[in-house]
């Protein structure tokens, strides 16, 4: 994004003329390398956070205890954080306390993977003391030094190794990965909420199935919960992570809702799954009309694509679905003419649980086109309906 890069120098030009030291690091280097779209430029400066809020007129504290201010300028707001070493880690996953420091070089050391430990300059020039340049042209993800003491001090830049070899396609470092194998049980002390947001990355690069070999092959399948089966995942694809939650469930079987809960999905995204899961079950007999106006076109196409990873035999295809949710004669139930109160009246009954019932078998018979959505239909075939029942 260009606009985020021209931010980026405006600001970093500016901590340059009022003395400092300004870089670009990160994700933005590493993907610009890499020729990926990049989102957040990062800027790392030598200068204090309460420095960098004297030189810009609009700044917003976003994590000053890390260093982290944010600087508004016209093009885009930019994340600026000050050279930090970290200080003792005690819980395997966040430092004690965070050092400022001027040194570039200090600041690199403390980042994840080589790949990631690269800064560049206004002019473009690149600061790379670990190789990450090398590392991205042979496609390695590497840790930043001693790989086991690297990942003691963090585990969850082990489940970050996994995403980004799902997201890049890239190949784990033989030391690094065994320091993978060696302390992936520790990945039990990251919040569940890291690992869901981490996951929520893997499903959605292109290689998912390189991230799910690197799971289990680390070990880090076995602490997470539920089943990871690298296998289930060879072809499988999608720019939308609920999608591949919803795959995930599907893999796991009867126990889907545990697995789920114990990610802490929100009800939105369990909701859009049991969609899923149930149209996928429901096509094994073939849709009927009434699954066409139960699912949405989302859910049904997600299914279908399931059902082809599956390779299983159907006959639906993706336009069949909108075409046959077109063709419905009502889209929801707020489209049926006739509602409770109309039931009641044509049957002189009190409301009870017949009514529920009744107001369902209508809604299948309009959806399934045997009566017409039209208050005289509805009502002889209502009449018809108890007559039959007596
Ligand atoms: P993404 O494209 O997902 O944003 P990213 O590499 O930019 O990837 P961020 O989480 O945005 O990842 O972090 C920005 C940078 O901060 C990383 O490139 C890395 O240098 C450093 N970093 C992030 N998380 C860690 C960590 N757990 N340990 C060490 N360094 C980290
Ligand atoms: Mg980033």
């Amino acid at each position: 994004n260009n606009k985020e890069w021209q931010a980026a120098f405006t600001v970093i030009k500016q901590l340059e003329n009022a003395g400092y030291e300004a870089v670009v690091v990160g994700g933005a280097v590493r993907d610009a390398l890499l020729g990926r779209a990049v989102h957040d430029v990062d800027v790392a400066t030598s200068a204090m956070p309460s420095e960098v809020k004297e030189i810009f007129a609009h700044t917003v504290d976003i994590g000053i205890q890390h260093g982290t201010v944010l600087v508004i300028v016209p093009e885009s707001p930019v994340e600026v954080t000050t050279y930090r070493t970290d200080g003792e880690y005690t819980d395997h996953r966040r430092p004690e306390v965070v050092q400022f420091v001027r040194s570039l070089a200090e600041d690199l050391r403390r980042r994840d993977f080589t790949m990631n430990a690269i800064a560049m300059r206004r002019d473009g020039s690149l600061v790379d003391y670990y190789g990450g340049r090398e590392d991205i042209e042979a496609c390695v993800i590497r840790a930043v030094g001693e790989a086991q003491a690297r990942f003691a001090e963090d585990a969850l830049r082990m489940l970050r190794a996994a995403r980004f070899a799902a997201q890049l396609s890239f190949t784990i470092e033989p030391a690094t990965k065994q320091a993978m194998h060696e302390q992936a049980a520790d990945i039990e002390w990251i919040a569940i909420e890291r690992v869901k947001a981490e996951l929520d990355k893997l499903w959605v690069g292109k290689a998912v199935y390189n991230g799910l070999l690197t799971l289990v092959e680390s070990g880090l399948a076995t602490y997470l919960p539920g089943k990871f089966e690298a296998e289930q995942w060879q072809g499988f694809s999608t720019k939308d992570a609920q999608i591949g939650w919803a795959y995930f469930a599907w893999l796991q079987g009867e126990n889907w809702p545990e697995v789920l809960r114990s990610y802490r999905l929100s009800n939105k995204e369990t909701s859009f799954i049991k969609a899923v899961l149930a149209a996928f079950e429901a096509l094994q007999m073939g849709w009927t009309k009434m699954d066409y106006f139960t699912y949405s076109e989302a859910a049904l196409v997600t299914a279908l694509d399931f059902s082809k990873l599956q390779k299983l035999q159907v006959e639906v295809t993706q336009d069949g679905i909108r075409e046959a949710q077109a063709r419905l004669p009502i889209r929801t139930r707020n489209e049926l003419v006739v509602n409770g109160l109309d039931l009641q009246n044509w049957s002189g009954q009190k409301r009870g649980p017949w009514l529920k019932e009744a107001l369902q078998e209508m809604l299948e018979a309009v959806v399934a086109g045997e009566v017409e959505n039209e208050r005289q239909h509805i009502k002889d075939w209502f009449e018809l309906q108890i007559f039959h029942k007596g």
